[in-house]
């Protein structure tokens, strides 16, 4: 026979208080080999600039993945009235739902931008100024640890609802012409989405083998806590690409999910030397560089006690 030992019921509700917020649950393990690969089908269509075939033709590719994982899929489409050409676009956003009924408090939104970059502003060869970018980094990797997110809810439920959010249209500004970028994150925006998500975190540049991720500005400004706890995680986890300071302030789709409330932060390399360059290529970058912001993001999924309050 053991000791029995006598503990007051107070103590044991505070035990398990204390026991019951700090208990986490054991994520799956993220794949970042297979997140590669996502990155590189994408690229193989070659550029996805909006309105072109090898947009639509990655668009399918999309639609059969997701549906192969078993989320709800939807698609928003939107005409967009190009001031520099003249010309009409067609461009769409794709939204891949997981528990697609579960209520706002227990629900977020992961976003990432499909498109490529019509023109190479910092093209080696100027010949290739008005061509679009392969977009391996910028556009390619983000989408990519969203796909593969999609892998892991498929072999455990994340009990929570998230919207996986392909946006179109993210870079398709002059530079200096701001009111020409988003074009996508804008339109999810504008189609009633305040208080629908608890919080929204967007990867955007995030496969670079020399990965650094430092804090983004807007993001420590306006939803601090929810930074903080990328970063903690990612201490947690022993990942060193996480870099605990500001340094960069970046428009990007993030703001497109702020202005309509919602809680949301981005996270960017914005030290990329091959950004908007003919160079933004596979090689560029790395299944270790995906695996780690997956690492985190996953950590923070399969572990909804942690998040921030509103
Ligand atoms: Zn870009």
């Amino acid at each position: 026979m053991g000791i029995i030992i006598k503990i007051p019921i107070v103590l044991l509700i505070l035990m398990c208080v204390v026991s019951c917020s700090t208990s986490e649950i054991i994520p799956p393990e993220f794949n970042g080999e297979r997140a590669f690969e996502y990155l590189q089908q994408q690229v193989a269509f070659g550029p996805r600039v909006p309105g072109s075939d090898a947009s639509g033709k990655c668009r399918e590719y999309f639609f059969e993945f997701f549906i192969k994982n078993g989320l709800k899929i939807d698609s928003q489409q939107f005409i967009y009235p190009d001031p520099y050409s003249g010309n009409n676009i067609e461009m769409v956003n794709v939204i891949a739902s997981i528990n697609p009924d579960v209520k706002p408090s227990n629900r977020i939104v992961l976003m990432a931008h499909y498109d490529c970059r019509p023109r190479t502003d910092f093209a080696f060869d100027t010949l290739l100024k008005d061509k679009p970018i392969d977009g391996a980094n910028d556009g390619a990797s983000g989408v990519a640890v969203l796909m593969e997110l999609a892998n892991l809810f498929k072999g455990k439920d994340p009990q929570c609802g998230i919207d996986l959010v392909l946006v179109d249209g993210e870079d398709w500004g002059k530079a200096g012409d701001l009111t020409n970028y988003l074009l996508g994150s804008r339109e999810f925006g504008r189609r009633g989405i305040r208080g629908k998500y608890r919080f929204g975190i967007v990867v955007d540049m995030v496969g670079e083998k020399e990965q650094r991720f430092y804090r983004e500005g807007y993001s420590d400004k306006f939803s601090k806590p929810l930074n903080d706890l990328v970063w903690k995680t990612a201490a947690d986890l022993g990942i060193n690409t996480f870099i605990d300071s500001v340094k960069y302030t970046i428009v990007d789709d993030h703001l497109s999910l702020q202005s309509a409330g919602i809680s949301a932060i981005d996270i960017i390399d914005f030290d990329y030397p091959e950004w908007h360059t003919e160079f933004d290529t596979p090689d560029k970058c790395s299944p270790q560089s995906l695996d780690n912001v997956g690492r985190v993001l996953t950590k923070i999924i399969y572990n909804p006690s942690q998040w921030p309050k509103k």
